[in-house]
């Protein structure tokens, strides 16, 4: 019924890519250039209508590439192709963000008088669409302590609990998780277990090797790398095929073509970027731990890190996003602190190449976690600027932020 697209064949040097370092196959992925005229990047197809040479074949859905724009064009195709790859997924369907992406995969595997649990540190906009429109689908849903036992987290469990969302490490305050360990549990109770996989990424983290069943990743991030796409995508087992194409499908989910070819032209060089940004912010990390003004460090790339040890067997390397708590001090400080810098930027998301800053402010959105950080909570993304010039930065500003106790302090 389906034939497949000729394009199908885009993950060219794919079988052999196996053997090829993630180094190299991020530059060899979804791309063919002699089927396009030897260009190099796939092009992109702006495409709603696509035309049958004949009646019968579109009778019969013979169709020459999809047979409609929402199911693709070739550079979906080359971009889902690529991710699915890397993953070690059996396939990838592209969403218009990442947000989306999470709730269609939740809403793949999970439907009415199901139950879910969902991990406190996840994203926080996840927990909005789970408290309205996953409930008012019939979906409940229990959020669970990230530093939670897995004695603990077993006793969460019901006789409907359809799957578990968990995010390792917390994009905002970097608890770590043992994924493994949580794929086992959630197997036993017959639930499965959907990672979202942002901060490990398609090279980092391989999600379906430590027992996921759906690896979520928010594009915007440092797929498309550049504070410039909005883009997610799911990547799923085979046993979960029918469910999530399915599920996709009717909810009649597309992305949009300029921003996949943005995403995929981001691809080809996010494994240099990724080494620049980890480097960046593991030497920034070293120099914070030192300074007066910070309490704590929230970065599992160091060694002292509660979740180290499990950072350096599951994942295969790091990037810019981390955290610092600063030692108390009052808003008109933190105010001072924010205004005062200069390269990092004050806005939300993160895996650009520009380094930004946001107040962590977990406390109203946590429900379920029994200890979290107290001071004022910064969230760093180092990007991709002069390592000294991000650490005059910091420097300035974490004066600043201890100049404007004095000045409360009339000293
Ligand atoms: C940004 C983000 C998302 C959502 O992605 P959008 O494309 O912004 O909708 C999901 N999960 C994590 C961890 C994120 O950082």
């Amino acid at each position: 019924m389906h034939q497949a697209a000729p394009w199908h064949n885009v993950t060219f040097m794919s079988k052999k890519s196996k053997n090829l370092s993630d180094d190299t196959r991020v530059t060899t992925l979804g791309r063919d250039p002699h089927a396009n005229f030897g260009v190099v990047n796939p092009p992109v197809y702006h495409a709603s209508t696509i035309l049958y040479p004949n009646y019968e074949d579109l009778r019969d859905y013979k169709y020459p590439s999809s047979p409609y724009g929402r199911m693709g064009t070739p550079g979906t195709d080359a971009l889902k192709n690529a991710l699915a790859e890397l993953e070690g997924a059996h396939g990838c369907r592209l969403c218009p963000s990442g947000l989306n992406a999470v709730i269609a995969g939740l809403m793949s595997v999970a439907g009415s008088g199901d139950h879910v649990l969902i991990g406190d540190n996840v994203y926080e906009p996840i927990r909005m669409s789970a408290n309205t429109v996953l409930k008012r689908m019939g979906i409940s849903v229990t959020y669970f302590d990230p530093c939670e036992s897995m004695a603990g987290l077993a006793a969460l469990f019901t006789a409907n609990t359809k799957a578990v969302l968990a995010e390792s490490p917390g994009s905002l305050t970097f608890e770590m998780m043992d994924i493994p360990a949580l794929a086992d549990l959630a197997h036993d109770h017959n639930a499965a277990l959907l990672v979202d996989n942002t901060w490990g990424t398609p090279l980092h983290f391989k999600a379906f090797q430590h027992g996921a069943d759906i690896s979520i990743n928010a594009c915007t991030k440092y797929v498309s790398g550049h504070a410039d796409v909005m883009l997610g995508a799911i990547n799923y087992s085979k046993a979960l095929a029918p469910r999530v194409e399915k599920t996709y499908r009717a909810l009649g989910l597309c992305a949009a073509p300029d921003d996949v070819y943005l995403a995929l032209r981001g691809l080809r060089t996010m494994a240099v970027r990724l080494q620049r940004h980890s480097e960046t912010a593991v030497y920034l990390s070293h120099w914070l731990k030192k300074q007066p003004s910070v309490a704590r460090v929230l970065n599992p790339m160091l060694p002292d890190d509660p979740g180290h040890a499990l950072w350096t067997r599951d994942f295969l390397g790091g990037n810019g996003l981390f955290g610092i708590e600063l030692v108390p001090g009052s808003d008109d400080q933190v105010a001072a602190f924010f205004n005062s810098l200069e390269l990092f930027g004050l806005g939300f998301s993160w895996g650009g190449y520009e380094s930004l800053a946001i107040p962590a402010g977990w406390e109203s959105a946590r429900t379920a976690s029994k200890k979290l950080p107290a001071g004022p909570l910064v969230r760093l993304h180092a990007g991709l600027e002069a390592v000294e010039d991000l650490q005059a930065d910091l420097a300035q500003a974490l004066e600043t932020y201890a100049a404007a106790s004095n000045i409360n302090q009339g000293t």
